[in-house]
Order: C-alpha cells, then sequence, then structure tokens
C-alpha cells in the first residue's frame, strides 16, 4: 500500500512526500480511510507506529474545504482539538500538525501550562482551527473566554492512558462536556484498561476498533 491510493488531498500527498514517506505504517492504512468517511475511532498504538500521521493527515483532508486564505479570524474557528497529556506529546503533535498543513492555508496552535498563558491569548484571537492542548491549559484559556468551540468537528485524545494516569480525566470529561454532541471522536491509548473504555463510551460513537 501506498500513500497515494489513500484518496489524501494533493496538498497533504506533497507535505508527506517532502518528508520522504511512500507507504503508510499499518496504523496509518487502517485509520487514514476510517477517519476520512468520518467515523469514530479507537486506536490501539503505541508512539513510534506513526500514530501522530494516522489521525493529522485524514482530520486535515477533512477541514480542507473550509480552508480559508481570508485573514479574519471569524474565517478560522477551532475545527480540530487535539489533547496531549504533557508538554512535549503536544508540541510532538503540534509538529506533525505543522509539517502536514504546510500547503493548507490552515492555522494552528499548540498551548501548554507552565508558560505566560497572555501570548496564547493573543493567537487564538486570531483564529485557529487546529489547536493541540493539554487539558488543564485548555480549561484555563476556556475560562479566559477567548475559545468558542461551537465550530469544532473533530476532537483527539492522545495517549489516553497517560491522561488517566496523569489525573486529567476529570479535565478531559469537562472539555468533551463543551463540545458539540455532533463531531468526530478518536482516542489513541497505548493500552485498553476497564477505565479507558469508560472514557471511551463517554466519548465516542459506535468507533471503528483498531490495533
Ligand atoms: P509517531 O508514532 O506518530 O510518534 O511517529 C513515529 C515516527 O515515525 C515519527 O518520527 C514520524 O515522523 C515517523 N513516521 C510517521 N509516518 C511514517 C511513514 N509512513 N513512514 C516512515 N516514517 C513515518
Amino acid at each position: 500500500m501506498r500513500f497515494d491510493e489513500l484518496g489524501l488531498a494533493p496538498e497533504l500527498l506533497r507535505a508527506i512526500s517532502e518528508q520522504g514517506y511512500t507507504d503508510p505504517t499499518p496504523i496509518q492504512a487502517q485509520a487514514i480511510p476510517i477517519v476520512l468517511a468520518g467515523n469514530d475511532l479507537m486506536g490501539g498504538a503505541q508512539t513510534g507506529t506513526g500514530k501522530t500521521a494516522a489521525f493529522t493527515l485524514p482530520l486535515l483532508q477533512r477541514i480542507l474545504p473550509f480552508a480559508s486564505p481570508s485573514p479574519s479570524p471569524a474565517r478560522h474557528p477551532v475545527r480540530v482539538l487535539m489533547l496531549a497529556p504533557t508538554r512535549e506529546l503536544a508540541i510532538q503533535v503540534f509538529e506533525s500538525v505543522k509539517t502536514y498543513s504546510k500547503y493548507i492555508p490552515i492555522r494552528s496552535l499548540c498551548t501548554y501550562g507552565g508558560v505566560d498563558i497572555k501570548p496564547q491569548i493573543a493567537e487564538i484571537r486570531l483564529g485557529v482551527e487546529v489547536l493541540v492542548a493539554t487539558p488543564g491549559r485548555l480549561l484555563d484559556l476556556v475560562e479566559q473566554k477567548c475559545l468558542n468551540f461551537g465550530s469544532v468537528q473533530a476532537l483527539v485524545l492522545d495517549e489516553a492512558d497517560r491522561m488517566l494516569d496523569m489525573g486529567f480525566v476529570p479535565d478531559v470529561t469537562r472539555i468533551i462536556n463543551l463540545l458539540p454532541q455532533q463531531r468526530q471522536s478518536l482516542l489513541f491509548s497505548a493500552t485498553f484498561s476497564e477505565e479507558i473504555k469508560k472514557l471511551a463510551d463517554k466519548m465516542l460513537k459506535s468507533p471503528v476498533l483498531i490495533e
């Protein structure tokens, strides 16, 4: 299987080939068609499997019809929300979003705690389609009233097992409750405990399971 057989847009294929990748990893080959079709997904995957591109590529394609070169913030509402448990992981996901969205006029931002919130607020006000965040800082930003989730069409919960270990389930639950009911949701976890399954029940609708 090659990347150009997955139905991805030319803008994405160009960014992929610039990375030197020709063949999708197994999780990418499985997940990309499922996510492109708009399904919810529960993925069992560790880091190093290529899971970041497995969700980033198809979600970028899902928002491609809304991409706009307009400078107006109103034309760049938050459409995809990606949650990661730590600053390091959030930055990794963000790098991937940057890499693959290189030829698409969408804006992305990474927000995490432990740094000044003001520059993050200023950037959000300019308009951001893909927001990668750690849960605590995202809720801080919600309290600052600079975020509107009305246009969110997809949520990704990456490394859900680590979110659980770090005590983020209440924060994640609060965030989920702020999002539109009608949305696509993806959950990735290296392990599937009972608690992960409970979280998945709250968050996903008839998910396709891949491992
Ligand atoms: P991840 O599991 O998402 O953290 O990705 C692990 C590493 O694999 C990253 O350094 C990616 O840049 C790289 N990678 C992702 N997709 C591919 C691919 N299709 N072919 C080769 N390397 C890839």
